[in-house]
């Protein structure tokens, strides 16, 4: 009998390798597959270095706040015009990845080996089930409380804008007493690009824009794509801005930084490999 099982077993275990080998290179089985967010996507959702990285900006953003109120030349938008000392003060925070965490649905994606569709973008909003970034909520209610309005300039797309304005609601963000303050993509026909200048600048007439808090070069300047060398060329005249004015959250899974490497690329893991540096001395 024991041989017999034995025996079965080298059967099954050789007919397995068989398989194996003469089958087509195609995608690994689900359980092996690798993705190119995995890594990226748990940073986010489960190190504590990421939770202490956007607290700390958060933290940081309350204490220039107060600066920045107590200084009415403070402007942090390249949009704002003019003498804008004696208009109501606000803020600018982008939605994804700043305010509202969405790594579920990264996180769904990396299971399902899929790829950023707008058809499950669109059906993850309307579940209304993304979380708050660690130290957004804190920062955006204490801003509130201090007389500031907080803008939330997202490019999701217009469809979006009710069920982002109601995530945002049930976690308890301020949403501006009888003021839109939620601005999306298309909103607007001026609003239909990606680029939110027109957007900042609407927001400019009418407030002092004490600080933007982002996790794209875009949501700071007009255009964030280009290469890497171009991009750091981009915000060059505002580096100063960087902590003071500008805040930036940490997003290693997505973002122009990304499209500025992979962008059009035929094989998008051979560009990522290429853009790696060596500090090589042959090199
Ligand atoms: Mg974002």
């Amino acid at each position: 009998m024991k041989r017999f099982v034995l025996s079965a077993v080298l059967v099954f275990a050789s007919a397995g390798c068989a398989a194996r080998s003469s089958a087509p290179a195609t995608a690994p089985a689900a359980t092996t597959a690798t993705h190119e967010n995995l890594h990226a996507v748990l940073w986010m959702q489960t190190a504590l270095e990421f939770e202490a990285s956007a607290i700390q900006a958060y933290r940081l953003a309350q204490l220039q706040l107060d600066a920045a109120l107590a200084d009415p030349g403070w402007t942090a938008a390249i949009e704002q015009q003019g003498d804008a000392s004696k208009l109501p003060p606000a803020v600018i925070v982008d939605v994804d990845e700043t305010v509202l965490d969405n790594s579920y649905y990264q996180a769904r994606l990396i299971r399902d080996n899929g790829v950023f569709a707008s058809d499950t973008w669109d059906s993850w909003v309307a579940e209304g089930r993304a979380t708050a970034v660690p130290g957004a909520l804190e920062f955006s209610r204490e801003a509130a409380k201090k007389g500031v309005t907080v803008f939330y300039v997202s490019n999701r797309t217009a469809n979006l804008e009710e069920p982002t304005r109601r995530n945002l609601a049930g976690l308890g963000f301020p949403l501006g007493d009888g003021v839109d303050t939620v601005l999306v993509r298309g909103e607007r026909p001026e609003w239909s690009a990606s680029g939110k200048g027109p957007r900042r600048a609407f927001i400019a007439r009418n407030y002092r824009i004490l600080m933007l808090i982002g996790d794209d070069l875009g949501d700071f300047v007009v255009d964030a794509a280009g290469t890497p060398a171009e991009r750091q060329s981009r915000a060059a005249a505002q580096s100063d801005w960087w902590g003071r004015r500008w805040i930036m959250i940490p997003n290693p899974t997505y973002g122009s930084w990304e499209r500025a490497i992979v962008g059009g690329a035929k094989d998008p893991v051979a560009a990522r490999r290429a853009a790696l540096k060596y500090q090589s001395p042959d090199r």
